[in-house]
């Protein structure tokens, strides 16, 4: 086929494949080329591709009602609300179409829990060199990857970026115009870098005694992906504003931010709105796949066979030592650091029909469907295994 001319916007640039279905962790393109997908997405369909259960909800309610406004009252946006703060540290919930919206809506929150309070000059929210919070142009501002602000004219006041881990510049960036430190718990475009548990534990410590909020954004390291339902809940420390999405709503355009009632207290009747956020679709598919989610079991079984990724990747890091530099990450949103071009690596699977994604700092991403069984970590991993050996050769030659 030739390249017929596209009218997209060409800020994307993918590759030839044309994926037209998908079944668990298996996707099809035109061709009937039949592809292992351990990207989903990018962390996107937690239920795999064509759920059951998705399906179901999404038919069921697109015959009765797709959509309304908020102008009126959501069932489903109560119930999922209520499940959501019933297993989480939040009092309420705000929903969205998508994360950059969820953070958008988290850094207001933030800024107007300060005025509530009568502290309008505490404006300034602190990330990390290297996060990603999405494309809005607050979320460009608050993310710490400076490319992203080239050529859109002056940065928006009030957003600083100290280095990932350096406990000393994130303390000297702290004072009394502070209003919210903002992270990832584990940071996903970035490279794959989980936070250590003690440094998000330090870190309410010191919001506690300077009275700043804390906002996570658990966009990617959220729904189930790490073995918990949220990843910061490892740390057994909560936020006070978190933002979600991508895997929420298992493929269907949704996110949210949860506050306590605390941290909302600015976000009267008024101050924020949406007109498409929690819409009767996008609820019923959020209500059966948090569902699903959180049943112990899926969880445990997540735990399981995150273990066996995780070692396997260890595996792979003991074959191949003058490739492979570092394993990162948690559960089943992990890296491989590498010392080569991972878009390298990553075009070679795409040839023996694995997909994988790549983050920053020289990382090949693996984040698969929840549901991928042992099985088919295996094949992806012996895929892996195969393409480092054919790199070490070619190499060798
Ligand atoms: C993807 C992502 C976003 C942005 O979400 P969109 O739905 O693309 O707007 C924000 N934060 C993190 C951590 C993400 O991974």
């Amino acid at each position: 086929m030739s390249v017929a001319e596209s009218h997209i916007l060409p800020v994307y640039g993918p590759p030839e494949q044309n994926f037209v279905r998908g079944e668990g962790c298996w996707i099809w393109d035109d061709k009937g080329d039949k592809y292992l997908d351990c990207i989903a997405g990018i962390a996107v369909n937690a239920l795999g591709h064509a759920s059951p259960i998705l399906v179901k909800a999404l038919t069921e309610q697109a015959g009765k009602l797709w959509h309304t406004s908020n102008m009126f009252k959501i069932a489903g946006q109560e119930e999922l609300a209520a499940k959501y703060t019933r297993d989480s540290f939040a009092d309420v919930v705000f929903f969205t179409n998508s994360g950059t919206e969820a953070i958008e809506g988290a850094l207001k929150t933030a800024r107007k829990y300060h005025t509530a309070n009568g502290n309008p000059e505490r404006i300034d929210i602190i990330g990390f060199q290297g996060s990603f919070h999405g494309r809005s142009y607050a979320a460009i501002n608050a993310s710490g990857n400076p490319s992203y602000l080239d050529g859109f004219g002056p940065r928006l006041p009030g957003f600083i970026q100290v280095p990932f881990g350096d406990h000393d510049a994130l303390k000297a960036a702290i004072g009394p115009t502070t209003a919210a430190v903002i992270l990832e718990p584990v940071q996903g475009e970035g490279g794959v870098r989980a936070v250590p548990e003690q440094c998000l534990q330090g870190l309410r410590k010191l919001a506690d005694e300077q009275g700043f909020l804390i906002i996570f954004d658990e966009v990617q390291s959220g729904a189930g992906r790490t073995g918990k339902m949220w990843a910061h809940q490892w740390s057994g420390i909560a936020p006070d504003i978190m933002a979600v999405a991508k895997g929420v709503g298992g493929g269907f355009p949704m996110g949210a931010f949860l506050a306590t009632k605390e941290a909302a207290k600015g976000m009267v009747k008024g101050v924020h709105g949406t007109t498409f956020g929690g819409n009767p679709l996008a609820m019923a598919v959020g209500n059966a796949c948090y569902d699903e989610l959180s049943k112990p079991e899926f969880l445990e079984r997540v735990n399981k066979v995150a273990n066996q990724l995780g070692q396997a990747l260890e595996g792979l890091k003991d074959r191949h030592p003058n490739l492979v530099v570092d394993v990162r990450g948690k559960g089943l949103l992990r890296g491989l650091k590498l010392k080569l071009d991972p878009k390298l690596i990553q075009e070679k699977l795409r040839d023996r029909k694995v997909l994988v994604g790549v983050a920053g700092d020289n990382v090949l991403r693996l984040a698969p469907p929840l549901v991928i069984s042992e099985s088919e970590i295996s094949q992806a991993i012996d895929a892996i295994d195969a393409v480092l050996a054919a790199q070490m050769a070619e190499a060798g030659a």
